[in-house]
């Protein structure tokens, strides 16, 4: 492992602290001096997965798992007991729709590639907009950011600072505009230019406000006029920490937008972060990132080996 992945990994590890606390801490404590499988050691599990918000079906999964091991598997000492728990959260992941996800540096399907973020209000659509055009850009893709969130005047100077962090362009017309027409000009500013990625800023949406649901529409038919296959993602912005409540939100959500893959933030500090080991299997959508953190550098592609690693050891 290099210097660069190492540190990511220790971020990540020190963004997970707290769920890792709640989750690992206490799976421990449970398997420590048990060589033995009841009734009781599967109640105790259910509680602890449920309270780490991994979520009700993916917790009876693995609790229903872990029976049937037991089973056959009669008398196990307290070390296989771990791996035999381990080992079925890491089913939990497996098992979940692997996403297409591709690393920053991966050459783009076309260009440019228009990347839509959506979500409620105070998810962190914006700072990860920051995070992800900073991370492209490293990659050295040409990046411009639409500020579509017309909605609150303050909204575009937030996402301007965010775009000079990255040291990237950005397009705006200001409180008000038509949001469709800021990625109309944004998406063509792109074409001239000869951009790779154009990550769209919305503002914040319910799913229940059918003008901003059709709002929505309207952004992605005018895309579509300059570049056909536009949006190629739609990502939804999840706030980790509110746990079970972001599955639902989710749930929401993708009855009326074709979401393509889910962007989990602030999973740093809180200690529901067991949300993202059902999140992926409950609504067979893929994580792709991760933040860990308010930081530029705080995004992380999801990659569940990694997250395993962190979260467990
Ligand atoms: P938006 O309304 O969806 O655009 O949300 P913002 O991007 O404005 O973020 C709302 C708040 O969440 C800000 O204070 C961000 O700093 C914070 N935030 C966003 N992502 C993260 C994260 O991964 N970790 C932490 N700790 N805070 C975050
Ligand atoms: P409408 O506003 O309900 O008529 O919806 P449209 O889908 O026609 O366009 C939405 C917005 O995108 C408009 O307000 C324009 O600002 C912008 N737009 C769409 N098509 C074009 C175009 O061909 N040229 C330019 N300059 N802007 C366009
Ligand atoms: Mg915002």
């Amino acid at each position: 492992m290099g210097f660069f992945d190492k540190l990511k990994l220790s971020r990540l590890k020190e963004g997970l602290s707290k769920t890792r606390e709640n989750l690992t801490t206490k799976i421990n404590k449970l398997v420590k001096g048990k060589t033995t499988i009841d009734d009781d050691f599967l109640e105790e599990l259910e509680h602890i997965l449920i309270a780490a918000d991994v979520g009700v079906h993916p917790t009876l999964d693995i609790v229903e798992k872990i029976s049937e091991r037991a089973k056959k598997e009669r008398y196990s000492s307290e070390e296989e007991l771990n791996n035999m728990l381990i080992d079925e959260i890491q089913n939990m992941l497996a098992d979940a729709r692997e996403s297409h996800v591709v690393d920053f540096e991966e050459s783009l399907p076309e260009k440019p590639y228009v990347i839509l973020i959506v979500g409620v209000n105070g998810v962190g659509k914006t700072t990860s907009i920051g995070k992800m055009a900073y991370n492209y850009k490293e990659a050295g893709k040409k990046v411009l950011i639409a500020a579509a969130d017309t909605f609150r005047a303050a909204a575009t100077e937030q996402l301007e600072i965010w775009a000079e962090r990255a040291g990237v362009p950005m397009i705006s017309q200001g409180q008000g505009a038509d949001p469709a027409s800021v990625v109309f000009d944004s998406v063509s500013s792109a074409i001239a230019k000869d951009m790779d990625v154009v990550l769209v800023d919305t503002a914040g949406r319910l799913h229940n406000k059918s003008h901003l649901m059709d709002e929505l529409s309207k952004i992605m038919r005018v895309a579509k006029k300059k570049v056909p296959d536009a949006p190629h993602e739609v990502l939804l912005v999840l706030d980790a920490s509110t746990g079970q409540n972001a599955i639902n939100q989710a749930k929401e959500f993708l009855k009326a937008v074709n979401v393509t893959g889910l962007i989990l933030t602030k999973l740093d500090g809180t200690a529901k972060g067991g949300v993202v080991i059902g999140i992926s299997k409950e609504l067979n959508i893929p994580v792709k990132y991760i933040g860990v953190g308010e930081k530029i550098d705080d995004l992380q592609i999801f990659d569940r080996k990694k997250f395993l690693e962190a979260l467990l050891n």
